[in-house]
């Protein structure tokens, strides 16, 4: 039988990623957060946390509700290439005329991030239309966008500022916001301050 610290170290070490992608390869994600999260996520290893676990779990259920309810197609890969960079993405849901970004989240809020990512995914997809849907406990809010080209240059210059950032090995300036909140990284992101300093009084 195994023992109880081995099986507590495999455990560990299952739960301890790092994103190995060549410097060229940025993924839509990367954009649509905080570039110094990105930044880290390619040079150190990091600890899968329990939100991303649950969105994970939560995106196979997802897949269902696309295909056999919605009739659209999930898990849609998208790319396109900008100045040498590959732009990479996977689209949770595509419809006929839209996609469809799933989040799981405890508060009932869409974010801006969710909805520049669902547009970056309709515009690389060639869809007008784009929805974002969140779940929570015990609600499903939903909006819908246009496409806006002033999102899609905004993202496509992140991944060139990303990918400046990666190729001279030198980290991005912090980007506050409620987000440090679940950041993996903010115990060497924030190493001059707390927590406090990061994130805005008014966030939930
Ligand atoms: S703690 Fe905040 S600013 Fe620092 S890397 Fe994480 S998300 Fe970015």
């Amino acid at each position: 039988m195994v023992s109880k610290d081995e099986l507590l170290r495999i455990i560990n070490r299952y739960l301890l990623r790092r994103n190995e992608v060549p410097d060229n390869v940025i993924f839509v994600t990367d954009v649509c957060r905080c570039l110094r999260r990105s930044w880290y996520e390619r040079k150190y290893m990091f600890r899968v946390n329990v939100y991303q676990l649950e969105g994970k779990l939560a995106h196979e259920e997802l897949q269902s509700l696309c295909r056999d309810v919605l009739g659209g197609e999930p898990e849609v890969e998208c790319r396109m290439k900008y100045r040498g960079i590959d732009i990479i993405g996977r689209c949770d849901c595509v419809l006929d005329d839209a996609v469809i970004e799933f989040k799981t989240s405890r508060a009932p809020l869409i974010r801006e991030n969710y909805v520049k990512q669902a547009m970056m995914y309709a515009y690389m997809l060639g869809k007008k239309h784009a929805y974002v849907v969140v779940i929570t406990n015990n609600s499903v809010v939903l909006e819908a966008y246009e496409v806006d080209n002033n999102v899609v240059y905004e993202l496509v210059s992140r991944a060139v500022k990303l990918h400046e950032h990666l190729v001279k090995n030198e980290v991005p300036e912090p980007e506050k916001s409620e987000l440090c909140r679940n950041c993996p990284f903010r115990n060497i992101c924030h190493f001059d301050g707390g927590l406090t300093k990061y994130i805005p009084r008014h966030s939930k």
